[in-house]
């Protein structure tokens, strides 16, 4: 049997995970789950899988936990302190799967226990890139990519080293707006946005999804796994979800990992590595799909991915900034305050500005994000 705290517990990615140790009780031992306030949800949850404690990073919302879970042993916590306590408690395996730069002091944490932690929290990498894997050299920690591009990656370069390595390809489903034109995405509304195609997900990813911005944190994200040169990775736009990433190597073999579009297929191949597990999946029909296509990614109607780019190329800070700017954009578009298409305008803006240094640690990540979020915050109500 094997320990697991779920950061995120009671999001998509924390529901997929959840699924899986349900159909495999005998396997896991639940240490710590956590929330940001869905005290409810949380507290189910925790007496469900009999965890050790349950956490809510919004402090306020302590006493409703407390509440929800007296009667039980469940420990109850609160707040950011409590959230990096719960991610230190030496799980074998941490699932990462808060949403936005939130998660990433408790995935720091995390990989300083120096254990396995499946990632599912791109902004936390995006963020603090070369402090994250600087941290994971040092402590030995393992980090198995939940995100289904980079699971795909990740199981093609199984056996096989990345200096051979021509290429890495990253297909983007390209999200619910993908035949629209410029005017109809001026007035694409929340709604909209989150009603993906193909995956069922988080509000910020889906709208993340719906701009490509996605896709850029994911360049990054992979520039940071896999590090074959920023001019190696490329993005390809391939609707029906099926393959879910490639990599070419130099003697001219390409290796794709094909799979239906549920999140459980990547978590299941993070939870049994190295080995596999059984997951609830219809067997791959290609005759009922009938055919996969591919098209380049347009950015002048989705100028993420190139804003993503430009920031990986600048390194430093501007991945950090790229980032914050986006949640702050996300966030006030999910909130009806602008149009979509002010989203990757607001990241432009911001990353216009005079950069910061880059950061040299957890802490200098987090400031850099939070001054990041003002200037975006001021840029938003500017227009
Ligand atoms: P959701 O919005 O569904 O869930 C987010 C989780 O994080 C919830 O448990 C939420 O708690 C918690 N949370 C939110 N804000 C905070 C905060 N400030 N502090 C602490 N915890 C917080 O997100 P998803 O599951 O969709 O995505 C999670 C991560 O996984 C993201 O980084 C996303 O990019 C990545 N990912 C998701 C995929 C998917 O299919 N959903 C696929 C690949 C990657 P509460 O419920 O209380 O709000």
């Amino acid at each position: 049997m094997r320990s697991i705290s779920i950061l995120g517990a009671t999001g998509s990615v924390g529901a997929s995970t959840l699924d899986l140790i349900r159909r495999n009780r005998d396997s896991w031992r639940v240490m710590a789950l956590t929330a940001n306030c869905n005290v409810d949800e949380l507290a189910a949850l925790a007496r469900e899988f009999a965890a050790e404690i349950a956490v809510v990073a919004d402090e306020t919302c302590l006493p409703a936990l407390r509440d929800a879970l007296s009667g039980t042993d469940i420990e109850c916590a609160g707040g950011a302190q409590a959230l990096c306590d719960a991610a230190s408690l030496g799980a074998d395996m941490t699932v990462a799967a808060i949403v936005g730069c939130a998660g990433l002091a408790p995935v720091m944490t995390a990989i300083e226990q120096g254990g396995t932690i499946a990632l599912a929290n791109k902004e936390a990498l995006v963020s603090a890139g070369d402090v994250m894997t600087a941290a994971v050299s040092r402590t030995g920690a393992k980090l198995l990519p939940v995100d289904s591009e980079h699971n795909a990656i990740f199981q093609c370069l199984q056996g096989s080293r990345i200096s051979d390595v021509r290429r890495i390809t990253l297909t983007a489903s390209g999200g619910p707006f993908r035949t629209w034109t410029q005017s109809q995405l001026e007035a694409a509304t929340p709604s909209q946005a989150v009603a993906h195609p193909n995956w069922d997900m988080g509000a910020k990813i889906s709208v993340d999804s719906a701009t490509m911005m996605n896709k850029g944190l994911e360049f990054i994200e992979a520039h940071h796994l896999f590090p074959v040169g920023l001019d190696r990775i490329g993005i390809v736009v391939h609707p029906q979800s099926v393959i879910h990433s490639m990599v070419e190597y130099r003697d001219g073999s390409t290796l794709a990992q094909l799979g239906p579009s549920d999140m459980r297929v990547p978590i299941a191949s993070c939870l049994a590595y190295p080995q596999r597990m059984y997951t609830p999946m219809e067997p791959l029909d290609l005759v009922a799909i009938g055919s996969l296509t591919f098209e380049a990614p347009d950015e002048v109607r989705f100028p993420a991915t190139r804003l993503a780019r430009e920031a990986a190329q600048m390194g430093g800070a501007a991945p950090a900034v790229l980032n914050a700017a986006n949640e702050a954009a996300v966030a006030a578009f999910l909130s009806g305050k602008i149009a979509f298409t002010r989203i990757a305008l607001t990241v432009e803006r911001t990353l216009e500005r005079d950069l910061p240094p880059a950061p040299a640690s957890l802490d200098e990540v987090l400031a850099i994000d939070r001054e990041a979020r003002v200037r975006a915050s001021e840029l938003l109500e500017l227009a």
